[in-house]
């Protein structure tokens, strides 16, 4: 009942064309153009202008915690859905990849091997790659959430290419960033059953010694989904889920982008140094360093963004940033970067915010 009302509701905003926000920053919805509803087929080309657009509007980080998605609704936007969660919020998610996404499914993809980017190392990689982990219609999840037995680091003769994370045999594993399962079988290689998701991020991130895996090679995944149970399968002294982050095959520590203790991710951008890739890049050794290259590549990215002139936008009824950004072709992000000092949920009519 709950999620029949919901339902209604979600069609009535889509609808009557306005903006919502729920549970405070989880979820935004903000109409495509101020014409569009998305029951109507003559108003179809204004809905695809939303799609093309995806990477524009709204806003949020989304995390599932606890919470499973109990179903999904279509939009006339074929690549996007809307997915329900038994707490009564929902997003959308991608169906599909946008084409800027799809090489990124297609290169070196291979189903049947763990390890696909044949002839790569880190150094041919560029010197540094930015990469926006969660953009407006992403969410992220923490794979499993607990204390570390074992870091990222040299150990033995090849080096622990993820991290050790101890838990109950069964205890659930979800996928960190949606995406694409790119394997999904039994590894013998020491693996055991092994899961490694690539994600529309670019990233590949792999799940080890599960008792059982719960997603095929080919399904698309989102974050926060259940993809398998932990477990001790291949070489495993004890139930633990190993858990690694890589890019074009190279490893890097996972503790970059999660803090497994409390499950949050560090960052919605990275940006990963050809030097990161190497098994003795512990992520601490260099914190400090981090968090100011991450500073200083955000400023510089938003610098790069910025017109030369500012453009303001004053509030009327109904505005939220999501909304706004949607209109001045812009991201809520960068809204909230040219406005640090104003609270999104805050803003009141007549109020002035510079939108370029
Ligand atoms: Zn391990």
């Amino acid at each position: 009942m709950r999620v029949f009302r919901l339902l209604i509701f979600i069609i009535f905003a889509l609808c009557a064309n306005v903006a919502i926000a729920q549970d405070a920053d989880t979820v935004l919805l903000c109409s495509a153009t101020d014409s569009a509803t998305i029951a109507s087929d003559s108003l179809k080309p204004a809905i695809d202008s939303l799609h093309c657009n995806i990477h524009q509007p709204i806003a949020p980080m989304r995390t599932l915690g606890e919470v499973s998605a109990i179903d999904t609704l279509p939009t006339t936007c074929e690549e996007l859905q809307i997915i329900l969660f038994n707490d009564n919020t929902w997003r959308y998610v991608r169906t599909k990849p946008s084409p800027k996404d799809e090489q990124i499914f297609s290169e070196n993809w291979n189903t049947t091997a763990t390890h696909v980017y044949y002839g790569v190392t880190a150094d041919n990689l560029p010197e540094s790659i930015a990469i926006e982990l969660v953009d407006s219609l992403s969410g992220h999840h923490y794979p499993y959430k607990g204390y570390m037995s074992s870091k990222y680091g040299p150990r033995g003769g090849r080096g622990h290419q993820g991290v050790d994370l101890p838990l109950k045999t069964g205890d659930a594993i979800y996928a960190t960033f949606d995406g694409k399962v790119r394997y999904s079988a039994f590894s013998a290689s020491g693996y055991g059953n092994l899961v490694i998701i690539r994600h529309n991020n670019g990233l590949e991130t792999y799940y080890a010694h599960l008792s059982e895996r719960m997603v095929e090679a080919g399904d698309w995944v989102v974050a926060g989904q259940q993809i398998g149970k932990g477990g001790s399968t291949g070489r495993s002294s004890g139930p633990h889920l190993h858990f690694e982050t890589r890019y074009k095959g190279q490893s890097f520590d996972p503790e970059r982008l999660f803090d497994f203790k409390t499950g949050e991710l560090r960052r919605r951008d990275i940006l990963l140094k050809r030097r990161h890739f190497s098994i003795y890049a512990k992520y601490e050794q260099n914190f400090t360093d981090e968090e100011e290259a991450a500073k200083q590549a955000a400023a510089e990215k938003a610098a790069a963004k910025s017109p030369s002139t500012a453009q303001y936008h004053t509030i009327k009824s109904g505005d939220t940033f999501g909304h706004l950004a949607a209109k001045y072709k812009t991201t809520s992000k960068r809204i909230q970067e040219l406005n640090p000092k104003i609270d999104p949920k805050k803003i009141q009519i007549g109020q002035k915010i510079r939108v370029r």
